[in-house]
């Protein structure tokens, strides 16, 4: 059977803090270039509280962990970020549903994350921010859903897809969040929430294979 469960969320959560963790001076770096140098300290404080919660309330649903995950990243993560990862884990939870995990559920959940993320801070694409890496991943997951491949599948996709997005904004300038006050500086630079997401959604796809 390859729909995902409760399992894999408490494990994606589990690899996406050691990925932060892990690149929490390399997140520092991208956003001291073209912001204020916080990003990789944001998230790897609220990852580490995300598994402090999961261990302790163990959710029993898919939806109610990532749910879990939304409330904890946004007390806890600050900045521009936190409000909209919240949102964005918020928003997969609810599109989610009782539905099951299979490729189309892997595919409902990014698209309202994303949906969630560009309702919140108003990003299109080529902005230069997290909707960069988002907004292709979740497309990557539906087109997998689309042609009847498996969960795993739409997670591996849409990794890869967030990864191209994330190296796609070097160029870009930004136009939204702090980064867009340096105007065309702002190019030459990765963004570090682009960055982000394209780890969190690596630590997704490899807690499914
Ligand atoms: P802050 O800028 O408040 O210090 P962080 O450093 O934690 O917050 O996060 C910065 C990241 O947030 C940016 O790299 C960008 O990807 C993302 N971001 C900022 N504003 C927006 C927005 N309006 N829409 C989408 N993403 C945004
Ligand atoms: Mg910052
Ligand atoms: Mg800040």
């Amino acid at each position: 059977d390859d729909t995902l469960d409760t399992s894999w969320v408490l494990r994606w959560a589990e690899l996406a803090q050691h990925a932060v963790s892990e690149n929490r001076i390399a997140l520092m770096e991208l956003d001291r270039a073209i912001g204020d140098g916080d990003h990789g300290d944001n998230l790897d404080r609220g990852f580490t509280a995300v598994s402090a919660k999961l261990a302790d309330a163990s959710p029993d649903s898919p939806t109610a962990a990532l749910k879990l995950i939304a409330t904890t990243l946004m007390s806890t993560v600050g900045g521009a970020a936190g409000p909209l990862y919240g949102t964005a884990f918020l928003r997969a939870a609810t599109a989610l549903g009782d539905g099951p995990v299979d490729a189309a559920g892997v595919a409902a959940l990014l698209t309202g994350a994303v949906e969630g993320v560009t309702a919140r801070g108003r990003a299109e694409a080529g902005d230069k921010t997290m909707v960069d890496a988002l907004r292709p991943a979740a497309e990557a997951a539906r087109a997998v859903a689309e042609e009847g491949g498996s969960a795993r599948a739409a997670l591996a996709a849409a990794a890869d897809a967030a990864a191209a997005g994330a190296e796609a904004t070097e160029p870009m300038v930004a136009r939204k969040g702090r980064a867009s006050y340096l105007g065309e500086r702002s190019a030459g630079h990765r963004d570090p929430g682009a960055q982000s997401s394209a780890l969190i959604l690596r630590a997704a796809a490899d807690a499914a294979a």
